[in-house]
């Protein structure tokens, strides 16, 4: 598969280079030229496949030349040792002999090692730069900036590579407690560096585009995005909705189906919409937003206004420039009615969140972290207006437990820790605290790149 960027469509590249350079040359994000399709007898295979079979075959139809069908197998296999449930609010998990009744599911994308739907694009996008990286023998510097689950997902999949240093930056104050001693407690002397910013998650991204776009900085260092901008992160979010749509469509044939998401950056909405056009049975989407919503005003008005970001109890969405909605814009020839047509949007305060998240528990005992409490509402709200008989499905990105204090005045009752939670809560932490400047980052990465 060739890759264009979306500022100069003449600019293209390879899957290797797209992923090794994360951004084009211009500055532009990369995007497929095309997207394959598949007839339903195809469909029906793919969909009778395990998950990570499944994966391994769509990447083949992504990536290059560097790798075999073996390879994409391997790394698949191994990236996706975990669960991927879709379950009911009262626990039980999809089962292809279960009763028409069933119309609402949880997709739970949280069973990775560190609990949140970035291990999916993270582990894959790992394993496939180290598996380039190990080819050519060269090395890269790895900056992201998170908003809480990122960094994390992206240092565990990275740890202790070789020829492969990460920078995490994420923003003082923005990220929960839990989220702080993952990012923070993968050695002092390991090859993965936290970096806290005195500032946003805006600020954050807004410096490593700015790292990004001093040629000679990301030169000298080799440096690569780990971030939604690289195509290698929104590929295989588009896996997993391709692989659980064909499992629902062939429990419940007749019914349409409609995804919900709570959404910042877009690239899980992205990969949800790759995955459409690729001809997973997905009728609609209903993005969710927290109070930074430009996403759900232009699907309601036209007008895209970025802005910056205010602080929320959902703090992964924290995000006022979404880095993928030119890519959304791409996928549908920038037609406003044609996407509005596929996605919805509706936005929530956190009051809204936090009684929803009370409410469901309380009727249900299902327990959603905020992210998921806003797809969940975005959902509902969808669902009040529209009298067609969708199989539902929200999709949980984190687990509760990830935003623990939070989650226990809400609902006012503890919870306990997983064990890998825990053990990051108890290993000891090491960061290093900067002021959102260049020059500063510059001289980090002199010192420790
Ligand atoms: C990253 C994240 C989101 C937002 O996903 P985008 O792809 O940035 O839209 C939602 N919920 C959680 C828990 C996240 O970590």
């Amino acid at each position: 598969m060739t890759y264009h960027s979306l500022k100069t469509p003449s600019l293209k590249a390879e899957f290797s280079d797209a992923l090794l350079s994360s951004l084009a040359p211009d500055g532009g994000l990369y995007m497929p030229d095309s997207l394959p399709s598949f007839s339903e007898d195809e469909l029906a295979k793919l969909g009778a496949m395990s998950f990570p079979d499944c994966a391994a075959k769509l990447a083949r139809h992504f990536v290059d030349d560097n790798f075999t069908d073996e390879d994409l197998e391997i790394l698949c296999a191994d990236a996706y040792d975990f669960d991927m449930p879709l379950k009911t609010l009262t626990g039980e998990i999809l089962d292809p002999a279960m009763p028409e009744m069933v119309d609402e599911y949880i997709l739970e994308l949280f069973h990775g090692p560190t609990l949140a739907f970035k291990d999916f694009a993270a582990r894959f996008m790992g394993r496939a730069a180290s598996h380039l990286l190990k080819k050519t023998g060269e090395t890269r510097t790895i900056l992201v900036a998170t908003s809480g689950d990122t960094g994390g997902a992206i240092g565990h999949s990275f740890l202790n590579q070789e020829g492969i240093k990460v920078f995490i930056l994420y923003p003082e104050g923005g990220v929960s407690d839990v989220q702080q001693h993952q990012l923070t407690s993968m050695g002092e002397h390991s090859n993965i560096k936290a970096i806290q910013i005195n500032g946003s998650f805006d600020d954050c991204q807004a410096l490593v585009k700015q790292a990004f776009a001093d040629k000679k900085l990301t030169k000298k260092h080799s440096l690569m995005s780990a971030n939604s901008i690289n195509v290698g992160r929104v590929i295989p979010q588009s896996f997993y909705y391709f692989w659980t749509s064909l499992q629902l469509k062939a429990a419940h044939p007749s019914r349409p189906i409609v995804y919900a998401i709570p959404s910042g950056n877009l690239g899980n909405l992205t990969g949800g919409l790759i995955a459409r056009k690729m001809g997973a049975p997905i009728d609609v989407f209903v993005a969710g937003n927290n109070a930074n919503h430009p996403f759900t005003d232009y699907l309601l008005s036209g007008e895209y206004t970025p802005r910056d970001s205010v602080p929320t109890l959902s703090n992964a969405m924290d995000i006022g420039r979404p880095n993928n909605f030119p890519r959304i814009l791409d996928l549908f020839n920038s037609n406003h009615s044609e996407i509005s047509q596929v996605c919805h949007g509706a936005h929530f305060s956190d009051a809204e969140t936090e009684a929803h998240m009370k409410k469901i528990y309380r009727d249900t005992g299902y327990l959603m972290c905020p992210h998921t409490a806003i797809g969940h509402l975005a959902l509902t709200d969808f669902v009040h207006g529209n009298d067609r008989n969708f199989t539902k499905v929200t999709v949980s990105t984190a687990h509760p437990a990830k935003f623990k204090d939070d989650v226990e005045r809400v609902i006012e009752e503890t919870i306990s820790l997983p064990a890998s939670l825990q053990a990051s809560v108890d290993a000891a932490s090491h960061k290093h605290v900067m002021t959102p400047t260049l020059t500063a980052l510059k001289a980090y990465l002199n010192d420790h790149a």
